[in-house]
């Protein structure tokens, strides 16, 4: 259980993610979480500095699917705007929102990697795929009441159980 609660890497953010060290591990898609990964719940396009880190992750071969809990509108417009496909309403940490985002890119479990900065539907959904699992720290910024309780629960785990702290570049175990 541990385990698939346990990322392989951990980061202060999505530009501190090694893609030189996800390649070398045969990784070649990346399915990634939206909200406070990707940008905050108030942003509904890209950043340029994240146009430009997409651009850079695709041009090194990596195939990108979006994954999301969110709704339609949000997600897929957000999607649209960066160029990639994407799943809503996925239900993580269930595997069916997953699976399709692999099947959208065409890329097994075992050459994926779940990027998002959450561990019990980003990096639990991903881990008991068999996934490799990268937990970035949270943007800041507004978030329902629901996941601000989770996120101290996260925070307690992360520290007391699993005594991971973020770091550049990010080889934690
Ligand atoms: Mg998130």
């Amino acid at each position: 259980m541990l385990r698939l609660l346990t990322p392989d890497f951990f980061v202060p953010s999505i530009y501190d993610v090694d893609l030189d060290a996800l390649r070398r591990r045969g990784i070649r898609g990346l399915i990634i979480d939206l909200d406070n990964t990707l940008a905050t719940r108030d942003e509904d396009v890209p950043t340029d500095r994240l146009r430009r880190w997409l651009a850079t992750a695709r041009a090194n071969g990596f195939r990108i699917c979006i994954v999301s809990n969110n709704l339609e509108r949000r997600v897929q417009g957000f999607a649209r705007a960066c160029g990639v496909p994407a799943v809503h309403a996925a239900t993580k940490p269930r595997r069916r929102a997953f699976l399709r985002a692999l099947d959208l890119i065409g890329v097994a479990p075992a050459e994926a990697a779940v990027i998002g900065d959450q561990l019990f539907t980003d990096v639990f959904g991903g881990k008991r795929l068999g996934m490799i699992a990268v937990l970035v720290v949270p943007l800041p910024g507004r978030e329902f009441i629901g996941t601000r309780f989770v996120r101290i629960v996260e925070r307690w785990v992360l520290r007391k159980v699993l005594r991971l702290e973020p770091r550049q570049g990010g080889r934690q175990r």
